[in-house]
Order: structure tokens, then C-alpha cells, then sequence
């Protein structure tokens, strides 16, 4: 299967290029040149199909051709080391819940594919070590450098902002040892991007070794997420609750619910999707206007959705060929701003039991405010509770249970490499690396 740029200005690559490069070279998104649909058998049985049986069935679409079936076998059951289940909250609404995996958020899935994927890669090449070099503001550094643990030929360069990031999240990536290192920046997150962006063009460091990105717009880590979104409607179509399956999306970047969207083009029958949005609207904008028109980021409650130019509107567009009555005709927006959040965490716990993290509050919400008479619901609980417990607790007046997994992380002995925000400093570390 050959990759094009949505950019269209860049050269076809191959699989393997489009995951070492990550974006192609006119700075586009790389897609898949096609989509295949899948046999109306598999959707007839598929609620009687494990959550492996059904992910390898979706991962052989997009990367059969590319990837021997018994390594693609072992990949996808390797990623999937946890369930995604689906979890009734209210009458007509559910949560699928992402955060089973080792860093707690639905990141996981597709760091811990793309860990594997890039491996079977670099086997076979032979080469010398890769190193992987990630500027995180929390969230996504976690979730590569547990993706990335211990995988044989790769090295993992965490780059954060000291002080900047919450202990729950510095743990994550600063106690783990083996192959990541994690390297504290005195600076804010954006001297950490900078110092990322600089090691990618320096000719130095590129000869001294071998560099590459783990950003979410990698095709081996968005792809990979649609394998939960066949599960969620197998598991509903089990319950006899598929019929009108409307599926929500607490989205920032974009790149969950574009998975989500790929499902659709290949036949999955959701009747709709909603993205949720908190109050950076570009999206929900878009939808009502059919301009896109990017805005300053704005801090909110859910942070990880706090986007002002989503990387993957570009995939969406695309796939819709540009058309805002198609793109309309099949997604729905809204928007949320942190009062209606907390509200919503409020309304729900005390009805339902159930708590919501922020991010998923905006899922439920869409739902509760968009659900339309005969229609069931199910969003994407994007993170547990726990890993937000200082906002979750203050907003719900409870003391919240920390999941064993990551109260581990928290025992664990922090180590990280200090360096200043100056390229000088980090590219003479990286050069005695
Ligand atoms: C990253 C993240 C999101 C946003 O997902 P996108 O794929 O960027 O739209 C939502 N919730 C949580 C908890 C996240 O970490």
C-alpha cells in the first residue's frame, strides 16, 4: 500500500517510509492511497468475534500488504495487552473506556502499535539503533515512552518543561529506565519542541545517529486506534444496541476520531459521529460556517484537547473530499466550556455513580445534549479520573481510588538528564550519546 501527502506535493512512500518520517516532505499527512471495505460476513458475525480477532481483521486492511500476517498478528495482540470495554452509564448511553492500558489514556493504543511496527521495520533494515526524540507537555510522553519500553533498537528522548507537568504525569516517563531517558528542559514546552525540531535538521546529530519522530499524526499510531471503534460496535451489536449506534469523540488533534471515521468508510455501520469539543470550537466552527479558520490554543479543564489548529482536520477533509455538505452530513459538533464540564461531572455522578474525567465529560454532554429518540450513544472515555485526581476530586468533593499501574509509577525513583533550552547544550549530550 503506497502513502500520498494531503498536501499532494510530496512523493508516494511506502509504508515504512511514511512511519520513519512521520509527515511527509511538502509538511502533509500522509494517507493510505485506499480503503478497503470489509466483507458484510465479518460485520454479520462480528459481535461474536474477540476484540483480537476483530483488530487483526481491521489492522490486515490497512497493513496486510505491508506486514507479514503472523508479525502483524503478534503486533496487534501485543498492543492490545488490555481490554477496551464498553460500560452502560446512563438508559442510553455508553462509555467506551480507553484507559485500561499502562498509562491510563487512550494514547496507549496507538504508541504501543507504532513501537512495535517501527521494530519489525528496523529488523529487517539491520541498522544501528533509532532513536526517538519526543517534546511532551504530559500526556504524550507517557504514553510513548511506555509504548516504546523495552522495545529492542530503540531509544526514547523524552523532552519536558521543568516544573510544568503534573508529578502523576512526570512519573510516567522519569521512572522507567531501559531504553528511555528522560530529559527535564528549563524552559516551557514550547523551548522543548524547538530543541526537537533543531536535532531534526542538524547535520551533525544526523550523522552521529539515527533520528526520528513519534508524533500523533504517524500514521502507525492514528490507524491503529480504529480497531476499538469495530469493538465498541461488536460488543453493542451483542447487547442488541447497534442499530442506531451514534458514536462521540472528545477530540483536540483530531486524530482519535479521524480512526473512527476510517471505520465508516470501511463499512462499519455507525449511524453518525459527534466530536466533542471544549471551548477551542475551530472544528465545531467549521461545521457551522464551513470555515476553517485556526485560533490561539485556550487553556481549559481538558487540557489534552486544548488545540487551536488540529493537525488532522487536513485527514478529514480529505476523506470527504473536501465537502462541507458531506462532512456535515455524517459528523455534528459541539462545544463546551469548563463551567458546562464540571457541571456535567457533577450531574452525572450524582445521578449515575459514574465518574467522568474531564475530557470524557464533553462526550457524555454531546450525547446527552444530541441524542435523538431511538438512538443509543457511546463515547470515548479518553482517560480515567485518577490521572486528573486534584481536578477530579475538587469538582466532585470525593477522594478518588488511583489504579494500582499508576500508583506504581509513583513509588518508582524519578531519574532525568538536566539541560538548558539551548540547542548547544542538548546537541552535546546527544553527541556522547
Ligand atoms: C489526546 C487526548 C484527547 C484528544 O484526542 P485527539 O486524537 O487529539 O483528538 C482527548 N482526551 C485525552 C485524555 C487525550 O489525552
Amino acid at each position: 500500500m503506497k502513502y500520498y501527502s494531503t498536501n499532494k506535493k510530496a512523493p508516494m512512500a511506502s509504508l515504512h517510509e511514511a512511519v520513519v518520517k512521520g509527515l511527509a516532505g511538502d509538511r502533509g499527512l500522509y494517507m493510505p492511497e485506499r480503503i478497503k471495505t470489509l466483507p458484510q460476513s465479518f460485520y454479520d458475525n462480528i459481535d461474536r468475534l474477540s476484540f483480537h480477532d476483530i483488530a487483526c481483521t481491521v489492522a490486515d486492511a490497512f497493513f496486510g500488504e505491508d506486514v507479514p500476517a503472523d508479525d502483524l498478528r503478534r503486533i496487534v495482540c501485543d498492543t492490545l495487552s488490555f481490554d477496551c470495554p464498553v460500560v452502560q452509564v446512563d438508559e442510553n448511553i455508553y462509555s467506551l473506556e480507553l484507559f485500561h492500558g499502562p498509562t491510563l489514556a487512550f494514547k496507549d493504543v496507538g504508541a504501543r502499535f507504532m513501537a512495535r511496527l517501527l521494530q519489525h521495520f528496523i529488523r529487517q533494515e539491520k541498522q544501528e539503533r533509532v532513536n526517538v526524540l519526543v517534546a511532551t507537555s504530559g500526556d504524550t510522553g507517557s504514553a510513548v515512552a511506555n509504548g516504546f519500553l523495552g522495545v529492542e533498537g530503540i531509544h526514547v528522548y523524552v523532552l519536558y518543561p521543568k516544573g510544568k507537568v503534573s508529578k502523576i504525569q512526570e512519573c510516567q516517563f522519569t521512572t522507567l529506565g531501559q531504553n528511555i531517558t528522560a530529559i527535564e528542559v528549563d524552559g516551557v514546552f514550547d523551548d522543548c519542541q524547538a530543541l526537537v525540531k533543531q536535532a531534526f535538521l542538524d547535520p551533525d546529530l544526523n550523522a552521529h545517529m539515527r533520528l526520528t519522530s513519534a508524533n500523533s499524526i504517524n500514521v502507525a499510531r492514528f490507524l491503529p486506534q480504529a480497531f476499538y471503534y469495530f469493538n465498541a460496535y461488536a460488543r453493542m451489536k451483542a447487547l442488541g444496541k447497534a442499530d442506531r449506534m451514534v458514536m462521540c469523540v472528545p477530540s483536540g488533534n483530531f486524530g482519535n476520531i479521524t480512526a473512527g471515521l476510517f471505520g465508516h468508510v470501511m463499512g462499519l455501520p455507525i449511524s453518525r459521529f459527534i466530536a466533542a469539543n471544549n471551548a477551542n470550537d475551530i472544528f465545531y466552527q467549521y461545521l457551522q460556517t464551513g470555515v476553517y479558520q485556526p485560533q490561539p490554543t485556550k487553556q481549559t479543564l481538558a487540557n489534552a484537547m486544548d488545540v487551536g489548529d488540529p493537525s488532522n482536520f487536513a485527514r478529514v477533509y480529505d476523506l470527504y473530499g473536501g465537502r462541507h455538505d458531506a462532512i456535515t452530513a455524517y459528523i455534528s459538533g459541539a462545544t463546551y466550556t469548563d463551567d458546562d464540564i464540571r457541571e456535567t461531572m457533577r450531574e452525572c455522578h450524582a445521578r449515575t455513580g459514574y465518574v467522568l474525567d474531564p475530557h470524557g465529560a464533553c462526550g457524555y454532554r454531546a450525547l446527552r445534549d444530541l441524542l435523538e429518540e431511538g438512538e443509543t450513544g457511546v463515547f470515548c472515555e479518553t482517560a480515567h479520573p485518577a490521572k486528573f485526581k486534584e481536578k477530579v476530586d475538587d469538582i466532585l468533593g470525593t477522594d478518588i481510588h488511583i489504579p494500582q499501574r499508576l500508583a506504581e509509577f509513583m513509588k518508582g525513583t524519578k531519574s532525568t538528564i538536566q539541560t538548558s533550552r539551548q540547542f548547544d547544550d542538548f546537541k552535546a549530550f546527544l553527541l556522547k550519546e
